[in-house]
């Protein structure tokens, strides 16, 4: 009997226990379940097939689902985690968010034209969907795309941000990775932060001078002020000294009329005459006085005067060195398109006087981006510096050479017609094409074409560019490496 209540107890003990096992089970299944529906909504939106997945768990997690059902959704969405896990190997590629602004066909050296599209939006739609379907967010990534390359294209129209932002454009045309792109603009921001730098320090430079000036002006305008005091005050005292001698000399006469006997006359004019003399002795002691402090002050003036013609000398020169460097394409060391625009202008004037022929040459290398994507940007670099040193090196001192913007150059030969600037032109072509460029020791062929025109009739700097960037295009269509004549 003792045995079966035994029994029964241990009976009993072994259920309450199963009892609050299943409890216990009951709890951490309900916030396993919870936790699954919050983990699935929160990975949601990074692919099509994985979001299915995913929905698909939630719903039997939702509906109660026994463990086969469940169990049998595991292989499918690993599948869909691992197709996410190849595309994340690839890297994330940005696409030109606007077809017909960057890749319907622009003449080569165009790049950077006018964007006038509207503006997409950036805010106006709440997003309160905690996961969107991943079509409306590369939907909503392209609209953001296309606002910054709108913004990029209206910044490349500063000249000082062209070099920069024109190759950044340029390369969006393309496929370009999150990351180059995150490069590129950090680059222009860099840009921007430094332009706006160099502005604050040459507004500060000419601050600082205006105020120098105002106090050199206002010593000067104190010492003017001085001198006429000066002035006034030896006018005074010439007409003391005027007023006095007559006084005497007067005296002089009426002692002359009634002088009695010559002896007396004798003593009053020796008198009279040493009272005049005393009164020339005070002046010229007082003129003296008066003229070396007159020097003095003259000399120092003298000395600001030198002052400030060395400062504004040396504000001046530092203002052209700031503009200069400004002309200077930071890449290759030569001169940038902004330089090219003030240099076309001038040549285009002294053209219109004098009408010595000069040519225009725009130059591009082929198939630059290639290069650029077989063995690196780096590279691509190293052959836009070589390429301009030798465009540079191969041109007379009066002729120009600039970096018009990314792979493409521009020339202007001073006294050039057409029949010398042909011939030119291909020496430099071949020059570039036998240049035996190598990476890791093997041969990488760069070719650059050209298109040339020379000034004529009703041109004007932006035509004869114009031209010259066609016959650029004409020799790009005729098979690239060669130059061409409009
Ligand atoms: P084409 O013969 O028609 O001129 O072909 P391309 O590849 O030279 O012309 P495209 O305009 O397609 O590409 C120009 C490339 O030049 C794209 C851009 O990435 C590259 N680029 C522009 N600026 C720079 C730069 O400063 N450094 C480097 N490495 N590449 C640049
Ligand atoms: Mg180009
Ligand atoms: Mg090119």
């Amino acid at each position: 009997m003792k045995r079966n209540v035994d029994l029964r107890q241990k009976y009993l003990d072994a259920l309450a226990e199963l009892e609050a096992g299943e409890a216990r089970w009951g709890k951490l299944e309900i916030t396993l379940r919870l936790l699954i529906g919050r983990l699935c909504l929160a990975a949601r939106g990074r692919a099509a097939p994985l979001d299915g997945e995913l929905r698909r768990l939630s719903d039997l997690i939702r509906g109660g689902s026994e463990h086969d059902e469940i169990e049998a959704r595991l292989e499918p969405l690993s599948r869909a985690i691992a197709a996410l896990d190849d595309t994340a190997e690839r890297p994330i590629v940005m696409v030109a968010p606007r077809p017909g602004a960057l890749t319907s066909p622009v003449s080569p050296m165009q790049m950077g034209a006018a964007a006038n599209s509207e503006p997409a939006r950036l805010a106006g739609e709440p997003d309160t969907d905690p996961a969107p379907p991943a079509a409306n967010r590369d939907e909503r990534d392209t609209r953001v795309q296309a606002v910054i390359v709108a913004v990029l294209e209206r910044l490349a129209r500063l000249p000082e941000l062209r070099p920069a932002l024109g190759d950044l454009c340029e390369r969006s045309k393309g496929e370009l990775s999150a990351e180059e792109f995150a490069e590129g603009l950090e680059r222009v921001a860099r840009l921007v932060g430094e332009q706006r730098a160099t502005l604050m320090r040459e507004r500060r430079e000419i601050e600082e001078l205006l105020q120098q000036m105002d106090v050199r002006l206002e010593e000067i305008a104190n010492h003017l002020a001085g001198e006429a005091l000066d002035q006034k005050n030896a006018q005074t005292s010439n007409q003391q000294l005027d007023l006095l001698v007559m006084n005497e000399v007067r005296s002089l006469n009426t002692d002359v009329q009634r002088a009695e006997d010559l002896g007396a006359l004798r003593a009053r004019v020796a008198g009279r005459l040493a009272i005049i003399s005393d009164h020339l002795q005070e002046f010229r002691a007082r003129e003296g006085v008066r003229v070396s402090s007159q020097l003095d002050r003259t000399q120092r003036m003298r000395m600001r005067v030198g002052d400030l013609e060395r400062e504004i000398h040396g504000l001046h020169k530092s203002l052209q060195e700031e503009q200069s460097l400004r002309m200077i394409d930071a890449l290759t060391g030569i001169p940038n398109r902004a330089a090219y625009d003030d240099r076309i202008r001038h040549e285009f004037t002294r053209w219109q006087r004098d009408n010595t022929p000069v040519s225009v040459l725009a130059w591009d290398i082929d198939r630059f981006k290639e290069i650029n994507d077989a063995y690196g940007h780096s590279a691509g670099d190293k052959v836009l510096r070589v390429i301009a040193q030798h465009l540079a090196q191969h041109v007379r001192g009066t002729d120009f050479v600039a970096r018009y913007g990314g792979e493409e150059f521009v020339m202007i030969l001073i006294g050039t017609g057409a029949d010398q600037a042909c011939p030119a032109a291909d020496k430099m072509r071949v020059g570039i094409a036998n240049m035996g460029f190598h990476f890791h020791n093997k041969p990488v062929a760069v070719t650059a074409s050209c298109g040339i025109t020379t000034f004529c009739g009703d041109d004007t700097p932006e035509t004869i560019f114009d031209r010259a960037d066609r016959a650029l295009y004409r020799a790009k269509a005729d098979g690239r490496n060669c130059c061409r004549i409009l």
